[in-house]
């Protein structure tokens, strides 16, 4: 009998020092653009990362060791770049921080995420003094700009710790598997969790990046996603990977400010949610700019409306993607198969799917008894994935109801056709999607039930044109009171984050109960949609959103 035989291939660990590496050696020339309002500061990636090599220094000087965690509490630009490069390297964990949480949220996701270092804008200094002394394991805070940093405690200043410190030469080896990144979802039945990406995971994530949408050197990535989301939708790393410029807008992803910015400097791939991919169109329609030097959308986070994808096509494909905060994000592609093309029956059939699964990604349908379901394009089953780039558990072991049998539970419903396209068609959960981002149903109606005059309060989503998806409240009074649901809104101020606010309300004399006195949401969304609420509206949606995404004043 032979004898048994091994591989016979070398075992190089993948690590964001490798994708460093790369960037450094191979792309000198390539850059990083950041946008500031009206013009564009740009850094070629030899500067970009020599400046991450003294940060790493710096942030070694300040006491961070290897697992360590630092948190970045910031928008789109070059430092924020900085800080996802040299926190990994140094074998410390990034932690992103999303700057829409509201304080307790906050505080909770520094704390349980242990952070020892947090860097943060200028412009949103306010928020984290604002929870300082909740914070029990931060011991330095790092300004990026000039702030009044009243609050905070004794502060470093970006620039000057750059300044100070003399590039780190020797990076330190890593295990492939040791953590480089961490990302908390949006917090939606309970506290924000936490999901721990390693270097491996980056590193095959960014591969697969670059390996669906051929990104390649001559590509400009314009970033339309907070890089707070899901490590920026790992667009960060897969640039640097192949040397892919990467255009970032700071805090401008209103429709103007971001169609001047993709107007001067013309990337060749956009990458958003629906939302904002809206408000571009609609700003460059009216302004008349052609679009069509760019070669690709990625559009995802939510469901993409088919007339959006359509409106874009004449300038290039809007091509509809699927993932979480678990999946790193990438997992599945809404492509056409082979034999499809434009003008063909089914090329929207196609094109309007949530996707089929990328590779290194598998998918199945999972029915109530736990069986797995026929992909006939019919029957609904919740989704549940796999993969190396996919989560196996939360941080500190929360939520173990979401991955069984060495698959993660989606919490999507939806369908699975002959060729594995997937169609999600609800969420397992009550959550309300609104503009890419969520809103949980279950903590405004904590909130509200905290207003002595409320009795019980139901939070359900109405489809919107513009956000997809916002809140309409439900509620009950106690018997003989009553409040104006603009003195409730009022009430919520400061408890959620503000694009939470609703602005659709009705009152009823009792709130539908399932049997075993569950509130009965599907029963709500019967009545709203049989038009048997008297819905009040308070405010115009753009407005609360502008505010939104106009961010702190007051710089960076
Ligand atoms: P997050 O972890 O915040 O990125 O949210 C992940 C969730 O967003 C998924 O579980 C889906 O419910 C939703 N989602 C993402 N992409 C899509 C899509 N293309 N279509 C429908 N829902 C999506």
């Amino acid at each position: 009998m032979a004898r048994p035989i091994q591989s016979t291939m070398q075992e190089v660990p993948l690590t964001i020092t490798d994708i460093f590496r790369r960037a450094a050696s191979l792309f000198s020339a390539s850059q990083v653009v950041t946008f500031e309002g009206d013009t564009s500061r740009r850094a070629d990636f030899s500067e970009v990362t020599e400046r991450v090599t003294r940060l790493a220094a710096g942030l070694r000087y300040l006491g961070v060791k290897p697992g360590d965690r630092v948190g970045t509490f910031c928008w789109n630009h070059q430092e924020h770049l900085e800080a996802y490069f040299a926190v990994p390297l140094l074998g410390a964990v990034l932690h992103t921080l999303n700057v829409r949480l509201s304080p307790a949220q906050l505080a909770h996701v520094i704390n349980s995420g242990g952070d020892r270092v947090v860097i943060v804008d200028a412009g949103l200094t306010p928020l984290l003094a604002a929870i300082r002394s909740q914070l029990t394991t931060v011991e330095k805070v790092v300004v990026v700009g000039r702030a009044d940093t009243s609050g905070l405690g004794a502060v470093v200043d970006y620039d000057e710790l750059l300044k100070s410190s003399t590039p780190l030469r020797t990076l330190p080896v890593l295990d492939e598997r040791q953590p480089a990144a961490m990302c908390h979802t949006s917090g939606t039945t309970g506290d924000p969790r936490g999901i721990v990406y390693s270097h491996r995971s980056v590193w095959l994530h960014s591969l697969a990046m670059i390996a669906n949408f051929a990104f390649n050197e001559h590509d400009r990535i314009g970033l339309m996603v907070p890089m707070f989301h899901v490590n920026g939708w790992g667009k960060p790393y897969a640039a640097f990977m192949c040397g892919a410029d990467l255009l970032l807008p700071e805090r401008f992803l209103q429709p103007q400010p971001l169609l001047a910015f993709v107007a001067a400097e013309r990337p060749t791939i956009v990458v958003g949610v629906p939302t904002i991919f809206q408000g571009l169109l609609t700003a460059a329609q009216a302004a008349g700019t052609e679009l069509d030097f760019i070669r690709l959308g990625i559009c995802g986070g939510a469901a993409v409306p088919t007339t959006l994808m359509q409106a874009y096509q004449p300038w290039f494909p809007l091509i509809q993607a699927w993932g979480m905060t678990e999946t790193s994000p990438l997992g599945m592609v809404a492509l056409p198969p082979r034999g499809v093309i434009e003008g063909d029956s089914s090329y929207w059939y196609y094109r309007s799917k949530t996707g089929r699964p990328v590779a290194g990604v598998e998918v199945r349908l999972i029915g109530d008894s736990g069986t797995p379901l026929p992909w006939d394009g019919k029957t609904v089953g919740e989704v549940e994935v796999r993969g190396p780039w996919v989560a196996s558990s939360h941080l500190g072991g929360v939520g173990r109801d979401r991955f069984h049998d060495g698959w993660l539970r989606t919490g999507d419903v939806g369908t699975v056709d002959e060729l594995g396209y997937v169609q999600i068609t609800d969420r397992t959960k009550d959550i309300i999607k609104s503009g890419g981002e969520w809103i949980s149903s279950l903590e405004l109606e904590n909130q509200l039930l905290a207003h002595p005059a409320v009795l019980d309060a139901a939070v359900v989503g109405i489809p919107d044109e513009r956000w997809g998806e916002r809140p309409l409240v439900v509620l009950a009074f106690r018997p003989g009171q009553s409040v104006d649901p603009e003195d409730l809104r009022q009430f919520l101020i400061g408890k959620v984050p503000s694009f939470w606010l609703p602005e659709s309300w009705a009152v009823v004399l009792a709130i539908p109960k399932t049997p075993v006195g569950k509130q009965d949401k599907k029963a709500l969304r019967q009545l709203q949609v049989e038009g048997r609420f008297e819905v009040q509206r308070l405010v115009r949606v753009e407005a609360v959103w502008a505010d939104r995404l106009r961010g702190p004043k007051g710089g960076r």
